[in-house]
């Protein structure tokens, strides 16, 4: 907490608020961290602060006015959420050791795109081979270590000259090199003698504070890729194992063959699967018809059966006759039972339309104004043949 002289205060829309201070002790956002949070008080005047910005070179407070009005050169309490602020530095700091790791396991990869949140952050990176978790975890075992090798962290101003000639500076050689935008220095971060890298975020003082980092996901395409991680590690890993172990016992296999099992049931899928679409040819639906003014309406009602089995059917009985209008009920034991409606390029009607128009069938889904499928609690095809009186 700091007492401070407000300088400047810029009205937003409702209780929005943009304030300076004399002495503005919140980090701003920069380099992909957001800025800090907190709040700006005096008797009578309560502003939650919600991010710190540079503008025009200055440090800028967003916030929202709570109570009061804030005047310029008035004394105010600044009081900056520190535990927010100290998640962020670790989120940072593991930011710092995960993309080091994983450039120096990796020939040819490049972190070039970080963002820093409290509860998940982002690497983005460019790498023109195939990202695996075997990489990741390998750097993530890696940026361990040094996390728990408890690395002093240490913040040095370089000059442009100074930083150009540093083979192990990590800094945006772009914007160094070019034109007016080129700062005459840079603020540079170590960690230890791990890691140098220019970067205008806050950090931990020493790595053994970041506590520890977990990937916890990662997508893309080479040469494009996001990895997530966390700082969260000890809450996280044990919040996983629960499904894990849950898992374990239903499957009744060691963790290590779920991979193995999963794999074995995707393959027995796609086997019934062809199966299935050997079988089909030969099948034929009892379709029940009835001829209404000069289309007619046909029922399908088959317990038990998935959609799957008679949606080539159906479209094949309103190619034979596009004047027809089909219903196909699937009752199941649950509470959900399959369902699909169709009908031929001779009738008009919008099914989509006319299925949102019935909330007493109780179904869920969706399709085109001549096709929907889905699920449905309405078991009775009576209701439903009486519900699509509407469409024929
Ligand atoms: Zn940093």
């Amino acid at each position: 907490m700091s007492t401070q002289r407000l300088e400047g205060v810029e009205a937003g829309k409702g209780n929005r608020v943009k304030l300076v201070l004399g002495e503005n002790p919140f980090h701003p956002a920069g380099g992909g961290q957001p800025g800090d949070s907190g709040w700006v008080e005096a008797p009578g005047l309560r502003c939650r602060i919600l991010d710190c910005r540079m503008e025009e070179g200055a440090p800028v407070l967003l916030g929202e006015v709570l109570e009061g009005t804030p005047v310029p050169g008035a004394e105010v309490e600044a009081r900056v959420d520190e535990e927010r602020h100290h998640l962020l530095a670790r989120m940072h700091s593991g930011e710092h050791a995960l993309s080091r790791a994983l450039e120096k396991n990796v020939p040819g990869l490049r972190v070039f795109k970080v963002n820093v949140d409290t509860k998940e952050s982002l690497i983005t990176l460019r790498w023109e081979g195939e990202l695996t978790w075997e990489v990741l975890f390998a750097a993530e075992a890696e940026a361990n270590g040094v996390i728990r090798a408890d690395l002093p962290v240490t913040t040095r101003v370089f000059s442009r000259e100074e930083a150009r000639v540093d083979p192990d500076l990590k800094a945006n050689w772009d914007r160094l090199e070019g034109g007016k935008e080129a700062p005459e220095s840079l603020r540079v971060v170590s960690l230890g003698d791990y890691d140098k890298v220019a970067c205008c975020g806050s950090h931990v003082e020493r790595t053994g504070q970041i506590g520890g980092v977990l990937i916890t996901g990662f997508k893309g395409t080479a040469p494009q890729w996001e990895v997530r991680y966390t700082v969260h590690r000890d809450e996280l890993l044990e919040a996983w194992s629960r499904p894990l172990r849950r898992l374990v016992r239903q499957v009744g296999s060691p963790p290590e063959e779920l991979e193995k099992v999963y794999g074995r049931l995707q393959e027995e899928r796609s086997e019934a699967r062809r199966l299935l679409d050997r079988l089909r040819p030969f099948l034929a639906l009892p379709f029940r018809e009835e001829p209404r003014g000069e289309a007619s309406f046909l029922r399908l009602v088959l317990p038990g059966l998935p959609l799957d089995l008679i949606t080539g059917p159906c479209k094949e009985t309103i190619q034979e006759d596009p004047k027809r209008l089909v219903l196909a009920l699937l009752p199941d034991e649950g509470e959900r039972s399959p369902f699909l409606v169709c009908r031929g390029a001779g009738l008009t009607g919008d099914l989509k339309g006319w299925l949102k128009g019935h909330p007493e069938l109780a179904a869920r889904g969706g399709g085109s104004p001549d096709w929907i499928s889905g699920v449905t609690q309405e078991r009775d095809p009576e209701k439903w043949a009486k519900a699509l009186k509407e469409v024929l």
